[in-house]
């Protein structure tokens, strides 16, 4: 009898890991719980709503930025978040100042454009010169100086709509590197086609980074008609073009992260990011309201389940777009206890629904995200990826993270824009994605055997990367 019932539970376990791989019964159920909203309860869309309407744009060291984090104080303690508090962080303070960008032949024309964020400011009366086409940075290296010498550099590659970013990824050293490396080769301005996937008359900000010891020019992005009015007038002669752009370094400023818990059986911890600036020309609801309205809503209904084994720690990180001031500084903040932070995820890709989930965890737990992606209805996408931004910092530091790819094909539309606003928020991506955020919360919180080794840091495990 004893042999047979050991046979059975044999079985049983046998029958058990094939149905729910690593997750037991009551975690499987956990997650379906998770994953639907509870009656009354405030949604990411509401709390991203909340964000944009009641402080708008939030650039590092502007009024915003300091009426942004007063509503992340009053947010998180209204919903009973624990340890509610801002941690100061100093960030660079950087004003655009006014614009215009014109064709002065061979036609005139005034074109919509933005300044790239951290451009210097041209001369008063502006700088005009010929337009110079490349299509990247990597085609503008193999041009000998002489051919750039005293040019307008127009960088003209354009951003392939993709669901997983990529395309943007492809295009973005246009705006990042383009800058620094026309003015190594002696150009006086850069123009780029906005990096973006929008058809509107908006042009897309965004960072652009100088290189140290090299001469600093101005630079600005074109809105896509714009840049295809440029590209009609080049077919036919050469186009001089007139930058104008008044932005100043303003030096630094304060700021702060905000942090809200709720706090677990241990002092271990999950964090829960996203970045709570935007840039200044935008209410930056998709980028990112959206993450900061995932992140505390996946929290709250976490809370749901009772008290957490690992303390579930919200973080909004402050000045993501200008310089990550705010990861940064979290990180040399919490020195002490970065051993203690479990799992790491944030929430940065806009509104739309969680399709893929790819991580940065030992090789021995990666068969538990894949478990977790079949749980969830997900793609199981990559192990050792590059993720959030923010939470980057504390990647570089050996801790795990789980990264819940969102559907970004539209994000890139309005991303760094005027017309990032509440109506181009996805209501029902939100929801999922809440629900996605506090599934994978849950389990990277729990203490279930098995589960116990995603909170082991890299570093300390025998089989990690
Ligand atoms: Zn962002």
């Amino acid at each position: 009898v004893r042999v047979a019932s050991l046979l059975l539970a044999a079985v049983a376990l046998a029958a058990c890991a094939l149905l729910g791989g690593p997750l037991s019964p009551e975690l499987r159920s956990d997650l379906d719980l998770l994953r639907g909203a509870a009656p009354g309860e405030i949604g990411a869309y509401a709390l991203a709503e909340s964000l944009v309407t009641e402080v708008g744009p939030r650039f590092a060291g502007s009024p915003g930025d300091g009426r942004a984090v007063r509503w992340a104080l009053r947010t998180l303690t209204a919903l009973g978040f624990r340890n509610v508090h801002a941690e100061p962080v100093t960030v660079p303070h950087w004003e655009r100042g006014a614009i215009v960008v014109e064709m002065r032949a061979p036609y005139a024309q005034r074109f919509e454009a933005v300044a790239l964020g951290g451009s210097v400011a041209t001369p008063r009366d502006g700088i005009e010169a010929e337009v110079l086409v490349v299509a990247s940075p990597d085609e503008l290296e193999k041009l000998p100086a002489a051919a750039v010498q005293g040019r307008i550099v127009y960088f003209g590659g354009r951003t392939e709509r993709t669901s997983d970013g990529t395309g943007y990824n492809r295009a973005v050293p246009a705006r990042r590197q383009g800058p620094a490396v026309a003015a190594r080769k002696g150009a006086r301005a850069v123009l780029i086609r906005s990096i973006g996937t929008g058809a509107h008359r908006f042009a897309h900000t965004g960072a652009t980074k100088y290189e140290e010891g090299t001469r600093r020019i101005p630079a600005a992005a074109l809105s896509a008609p714009d840049a295809d009015l440029l590209e009609r007038a080049l077919r036919s002669a050469p186009v001089r073009v007139r930058v104008a752009l008044s932005a100043r370094d303003r030096g630094e400023a304060r700021s702060a992260n905000v942090i809200g818990e709720i706090p677990g059986v241990t002092d271990e911890i999950v964090l829960l990011g996203a970045h709570l600036d935007s840039w200044d020309v935008t209410p930056g609801a998709n980028d990112d309201a959206a993450g900061v309205g995932i992140v505390i809503a996946a929290a709250q209904r976490l809370a749901r389940l009772g008290k957490p084994y690992r303390t579930i720690r919200v973080v909004l990180f402050a000045n993501e777009e200008f310089g990550v001031s705010g990861g940064k500084a979290y990180v040399r903040a919490h020195a002490a206890e970065l051993g203690r932070h479990a799992v790491v995820m944030e929430a940065d890709s806009g509104s739309g629904p969680v399709f893929r989930l790819n991580g940065d965890v030992a090789e021995a737990d990666w068969p538990l995200v894949e478990a977790l992606a079949a749980e969830l209805r997900l793609e199981a996408g990559l192990n050792g990826k590059d993720g959030g931004v923010d939470v980057g910092e504390l990647r570089k530091q050996g801790v795990p993270e789980l990264q819940a790819a969102q559907d970004a094909g539209v994000y890139f539309d309005v991303h760094h824009t005027a017309d990032d606003t509440v109506d181009k928020l996805d209501r029902e991506g939100l929801a999922q994605a809440t629900g996605v955020f506090a599934a994978l919360a849950h389990v990277a919180s729990e203490d279930a055997p098995g589960l116990r080794r995603l909170a082991v840091a890299r570093t300390a495990s025998p089989a990690g990367k």
